[in-house]
């Protein structure tokens, strides 16, 4: 294993030197800065790896902060982005010394010796490293409660670094490194029994709760840390030095919230229950319903998870569900609509699920195809939930505080006033209960997500990761 990984690094090493030489023949002065290497060779290589908040595959996109993020660079300079998973986390940085990565774009944390050995772009997020502990097992509180439990974190991470810092505060305190484990593996771990105690960056965390919604939060360990591109040391500074504005240009534009916030939105908003129930949910129910979800997105052409991820906001996937106002089936479908999408039995999963897709397809074909992905399909969710006319609405009302009624954060922030009688007075018509659809839109983007990255790897093989990640390079 150790030989081949080296022989590996050797030969791509042998390969970015043979590149190097031919460039320096090419032009016969000063060897070509790393930037103008890129841009000679119309490629940038980045190093990653594979979490929900760095980079996964979808059913038919590449996702993940990381990767937008990369991708948006590599747009901006002009090239192909070729970005690859490391096999191993410890890996990551080495990949960046080499030169077989321009860069790592992996959720890195800016530590101090990993100083000595890479320079960080600018810090774009800010992060905790949590102790994480399961449910009923007692929370821990300092790191003296830790000693005798079994603690386990990935090896050549900020957090063992981290405990190698604190040692010294508890020297019994003994944890595992373990080298071929993820975050989410050892959360999973800690979720199962199986170990006691892991150490995970808040970010991470936020999201991965959802799916092991046993596993808490003990208690921070150390100072807030920085998120950051990680890019060779040395005197060539012209590869960081558009980094650096890149960072620029997204944060003064907003992007970069916009970007994290896609991902993040519901972080810090966990509802324990909830997640738990959903994935209970997941493995009991949605196995009856799924092809019934998978023939309507053939049908209308909207993602199943999208339907599958409303149907569970609907009614947790339960066919018999009711409502006080008379709405029923797993789509919730009022009689009108339900007469409206030829839907003769509401209570027919299958009939509500076809239905229910039909149903959207149409208000969706009512929003502005102008309104880009995915705020065009937010604000569909948000009509279906509290019909056209309000969305309508609020959009004006948005349009008049100078917001941009085709963005959905904007809108999102606008809905509720609706409710409030100074706003729905000056509006068409009138009074909507508007921080419904605002619930609606945020459950609904949950589930899909969750469905999304539960999902994932269905259709890939680990097998064939390598074609798959040829998928990644545009
Ligand atoms: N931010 C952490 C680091 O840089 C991530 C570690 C991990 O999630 O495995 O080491």
């Amino acid at each position: 294993m150790e030989s081949t990984r080296a022989s590996r690094n050797a030969a791509s090493w042998r390969l970015g030197t043979a590149a190097t030489a031919a460039l320096l023949l090419a032009t016969c002065e000063s060897p070509p800065s790393l930037l103008e290497q890129i841009k000679t060779t119309g490629e940038l290589r980045v190093v990653t790896r594979n979490s929900p908040t760095t980079f996964y595959i979808g059913r038919d996109a590449v996702l993940g902060p990381e990767y937008d993020l990369a991708r948006g660079f590599a747009a901006r300079l002009g090239v192909d982005l070729r970005i690859y998973t490391a096999d191993q986390f410890w890996q990551i940085l080495p990949d960046v010394m080499t030169g077989r990565a321009h860069l790592a774009a992996a959720g890195l944390t800016v530590t101090p010796p990993r100083l000595d050995l890479v320079e960080f772009g600018p810090v774009y997020q800010r992060v905790e490293a949590q102790v994480i502990y399961k449910l009923g097992t007692g929370r821990p509180r300092t790191l003296r409660d830790l000693l005798g439990g079994r603690l386990e974190v990935v090896s050549g991470s900020s957090h063992a670094g981290l405990l190698e810092r604190v040692r010294y505060r508890e020297p019994l305190l003994t944890w595992i490194e373990s080298p071929a484990a993820d975050v989410e593996e050892l959360v999973a771990k800690v979720a199962s029994g199986e170990i006691d105690y892991t150490i995970v960056d808040s970010n991470e965390f936020a999201v991965t709760q959802h799916f092991y919604p046993e596993a808490r939060v003990a208690f921070p360990l150390g100072p807030a840390g920085s998120l950051a591109w990680a890019l060779p040391l040395g005197e060539d500074t012209s590869l960081r030095e558009q980094v650096s504005a890149y960072f620029a240009e997204l944060t003064a534009s907003g992007e970069l919230d916009r970007l994290l916030n896609r991902y993040y939105y519901y972080a810090g908003d966990f509802d324990y229950v909830g997640s738990r129930a959903f994935v209970r949910h997941f493995d009991a129910r949605l196995p009856r319903y799924r092809e019934y979800f998978m023939e309507a997105e053939e049908t209308t052409g909207i993602d199943w998870r999208l339907l599958a991820a409303m149907g569970y906001q609907e009614s947790h996937w339960n066919p018999d569900a009711v409502s006080p106002t008379g709405v029923r089936g797993i789509m919730m479908l009022t009689e009108t609509t339900a007469a409206m999408v030829g839907v003769a039995d509401r209570v027919d999963p299958r009939l509500s699920i076809l239905g229910g897709a039909q149903y959207f397809t149409r208000v969706l074909r009512k929003i502005p195809e102008r309104i880009a992905e995915p705020d065009r399909t937010w604000l569909a969710l948000a009509a279906y939930n509290i019909g056209f006319g309000h969305l309508e609405d609020a959009r004006i009302l948005t349009e008049i505080a100078g917001k941009n009624p085709d963005d959905w954060e904007d809108v999102r922030e606008h809905l509720p006033l609706l409710s409030q009688k100074k706003w729905y007075q000056r509006t068409r018509r009138g009074y909507a209960r508007g921080w419904e659809p605002v619930y609606y839109v945020d459950n609904v983007r949950r589930y899909y997500d969750m469905l999304e990255w539960m999902t994932a790897g269905d259709s890939m093989d680990p097998i064939i990761l390598e074609p798959v990640q040829e998928l990644a390079s545009r």
